[in-house]
């Protein structure tokens, strides 16, 4: 499905003249709705073409020109509790539009919130604690960093040239995909000895800290919610486990930054990552929504604790990419095909 949706956004996007068309079409078959999106990571322009994990973060300057364009096209961008308000209330409200930056690292703070705030509109913050806390081994993030650094990288089995991008973006994906799972972590620790890289002072120069997030507590247009403590996959928990997950981050949230979290945000998110136990879990927890990460529109009548989002992918830059989100196509083609 995802090759068939780029096929249609590079269609589409081959004129941006199809942009408003596909907008006014979608507004003549829908009264209310909400599309809640999410994406990690942020970096300009210029650092985004260099980035070997690039589909992780969002191009800011696009995000500016995207934040434009739904200003000029009558959406308003509201913070999580309102978005649920208004799917409350439907009838004439409108249409909205959430931004959720799931994880949080240093970007969120120097690249992603002042983008925000130059057009005065608010962004959800759903933070993992582990990162703050530095408990949690940001290892993709090490091991981008370090072949974006390097042109040679060591590996358990050799060295590894990546002269180019193209090439540190070809060994990112292989070395990253080969490590995923509960041994990533000691895979990541391994790279590190072998490459000579100060795994906490890597730490800090990608994570969010608390400092970070006192600042952005006090302004007005960051909300901030709960999503986890280890980053885990809760549908893979024991229930006092997923538990532990969803009430440890928000206690965490509350202790440091004196705010009772109301809203948190599913870790992966998809259909076999969290499922109904899971949001019974999210309400025991003391949050008063949880959101996913299957495509869809927000409708009047949503269940608050399975909210659907969209993910915004690093390398989607068209905005008739993001008008296929706002108008549902890509949550039906979801659903069409069952990747949900
Ligand atoms: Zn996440």
């Amino acid at each position: 499905m995802k090759h068939l949706l780029a096929s249609v956004a590079r269609q589409l996007a081959t004129s941006e003249m199809l942009v408003r068309p596909i907008s006014m079409a979608a507004d003549m078959f829908m009264s209310t709705r909400g599309c809640l999106m999410t994406f990690h990571r942020g970096a300009s322009a210029q650092a985004w073409e260099k980035l070997p994990n690039r589909d992780f973060y969002l191009d800011t300057d696009f995000l500016d020109q995207f934040l434009s364009h739904l200003n000029e096209r009558g959406w308003d961008v509201v913070t999580m509790e309102e978005a649920i308000r208004r799917s409350r209330l439907g009838g004439s409200n409108g249409r909205f539009v959430n931004f959720s930056i799931d994880d949080c690292y240093r970007d969120t703070f120097e690249e992603i919130v002042p983008v925000f705030r130059r057009y005065g509109v608010p962004v959800t913050l759903f933070v993992t604690t582990g990162i703050p806390d530095g408990t949690l081994p940001l290892w993709a993030a090490g091991l981008e960093d370090t072949l974006l650094n390097n042109d040679r990288v060591m590996l358990e089995d050799g060295a590894v040239d990546v002269p180019t991008s193209e090439a540190k973006r070809e060994a990112f994906h292989r070395i990253a995909s080969s490590w995923d799972g509960p041994q990533a972590a000691s895979r990541y620790v391994k790279f590190c000895e072998l490459n000579g890289v100060d795994m906490d002072a890597m730490h800090w120069k990608h994570a969010i800290s608390w400092e970070m997030l006192e600042e952005l507590r006090g302004d007005p247009l960051v909300e901030i919610g709960g999503h986890t403590v280890t980053h885990a996959r809760i549908s893979s928990l024991s229930p006092d486990g997923a538990l532990g997950e969803l009430k440890g981050s928000r206690d965490r949230l509350v202790e440091r930054l004196g705010i009772p979290a109301k809203h948190f945000a599913f870790p992966f998110g998809r259909s076999g990552d969290c499922g109904p136990r899971d949001f019974a879990i999210a309400r025991d927890a003391g949050y008063a929504s949880a959101a996913t990460t299957r495509k869809g529109l927000v409708r009047k009548g949503q269940d608050e604790f399975s909210l659907p989002r969209c993910t915004i992918n690093g390398s989607d830059r068209s905005l008739a990419t993001m008008e296929l989100h706002l108008t549902g196509l890509t949550g039906m083609a979801a659903r069409m095909t069952g990747r949900v």
